[in-house]
């Protein structure tokens, strides 16, 4: 099933050259199914890693990029502006916390959040503060991969020890411990004040995914724990950014995380299901007092500008997604698919070498006592018509919204059934 040439030319999400993980080769998508070159069809757990909310090859969005590239795929976003980027920012700024008055479009969530650390280094500098430089954020934590995002990501799974001194080093505090359903213990903010106490002279910011840890563990924290860090951070004068790339676009039962603590960030990242997975979009936005704070700085402007800023045809997608979104009862449609979720995937929870369970909006996590073997059960997976990338000890499902009754019983029967007939292999 492997292409050759691929094996031995394109590398691949975080894989080896010399022993590469197999690859399937996909023909098309449509839906909530991938099918595969030699004929095979996938039920999709995954939407491409967040992001293909409204399922693959959809009418409307497909029409939305051949309406926008009749007038204009790209035009530079330097001297020039265009419908999709006002339209989409209108948009934007009526669905996220209301205090966020400015936006920056970028063209991947990792640039998103270094256009985030970036902003509040300019915040604190134009007010003379050359010492808050630094960021604090928790462990568990995933930001993405370039520099100074990976330096905000998990230490460990972070890969930091690989990087060692090329990372500037940041403040880690413990993932918040108390669940997103557990009794509230206000034990869980105390490293965060001691380590605000300690070192706010020199923190520019506290960068956190609210509510949800994704790529750093799959983790659902209590909405108490960001409304704590939120006075914590106006008592030591940090901003708070919030990493909503991952829980935007209603993942999490919610339009956004934030809506859970009704905490309102002072820079939040959006990005993956931005555009309904159709293409890289990113966008930071932020206070209208921050922007203008830097605004008066020494530089006079915020200095970032990537090539393909505001891509009309990403912006006109990203419009078209989100429309399609709210117009419908995505809420009702979270909650069947939660609902779902839980009824398949809770009886794992009594198997020996199963550690946790865990459902929140349209997110299913069963975590392992062991580390998986992705190769294998990546293979069993396909075998069963099934789409699920697992990655440490955890087998998770995200499956686009558009996922029906039937499909998502197959995928969680077939995924339950592999948990099942798993060994503990090294528990
Ligand atoms: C995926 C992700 C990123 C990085 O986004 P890319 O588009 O892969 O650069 C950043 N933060 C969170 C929370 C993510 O899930």
């Amino acid at each position: 099933m492997t292409d050759l040439f691929d094996q031995t030319h394109i590398w691949h999400p975080y894989t080896s050259m010399t022993n590469p993980l197999p690859t399937f080769k996909v023909k098309s998508a449509s839906g909530a199914v991938i099918a595969l070159e030699d004929g095979r069809q996938l039920i999709d757990g995954m939407s491409s890693w967040w992001c293909a909310i409204h399922g693959y090859n959809h009418a409307a969005l497909n029409q939305a990029v051949t309406d926008q590239l009749q007038n204009m795929s790209h035009i530079m976003f330097g001297g020039f502006t265009h419908d999709p980027a006002i339209d989409l920012a209108k948009l934007l700024l009526q669905i996220c916390p209301p205090n966020l008055d400015k936006i920056f479009y970028a063209d991947s969530g990792s640039v998103a959040v270094e256009v985030a650390l970036k902003m509040a280094v300019q915040y604190w500098s134009a007010q003379g503060q050359l010492n808050k430089t630094n960021f604090i954020t928790t462990r568990s934590g995933y930001h993405g991969d370039t520099w100074n995002a990976m330096s905000v990501c998990d230490p460990v799974t972070g890969m930091h020890h690989i990087f060692g001194k090329s990372l500037p080093n940041r403040i880690f505090i413990p993932a918040p411990k108390i669940g997103f359903d557990q009794a509230w213990d206000s034990a869980d903010i105390v490293e965060l004040e001691q380590a605000l106490e300690a070192n706010h002279q020199n923190i520019a910011a506290f960068i956190i995914e609210p509510i949800v840890q994704g790529a750093g563990g799959m983790r659902f924290y209590h909405p108490e724990y960001l409304r704590q860090a939120k006075k914590l951070c106006e008592q030591y004068k940090v901003l708070m950014i919030f990493d909503e790339i991952a829980t935007g676009f209603g993942r999490t039962g919610k339009l956004f995380a934030w809506e859970h603590a009704q905490v309102e960030p002072d820079i939040m990242c959006i990005g993956k299901a931005l555009t309904g997975g159709y293409m890289t979009l990113s966008a930071t936005l932020t206070t209208k007092h921050v922007a203008e704070m830097i605004s008066q700085g020494e530089a006079g402007v915020f200095m970032h500008g990537p090539t393909f800023m505001a891509n009309p045809l990403a912006c006109a997608v990203a419009l078209k997604s989100t429309q399609l979104l709210l117009e419908q009862d995505w809420q009702a449609n979270i909650k069947r698919i939660e609902n779902q979720l839980k009824e398949q995937l809770n009886p794992l929870a009594d198997l020996a070498y199963v550690q946790d369970v865990r459902v929140l909006g349209a997110i299913g996590v069963v975590e392992l006592k062991f580390d998986v073997d992705m190769k294998t059960l990546q293979q069993q997976f396909v075998e069963r018509g099934i789409w699920i990338r697992p990655f440490g000890k955890l087998v998770y499902v995200m499956p686009p919204y558009i996922i029906t009754k039937t499909q998502l019983e197959t995928l969680l029967t077939q995924l339950v059934e592999v948990v099942q007939s798993m060994q503990e292999v090294n528990a």
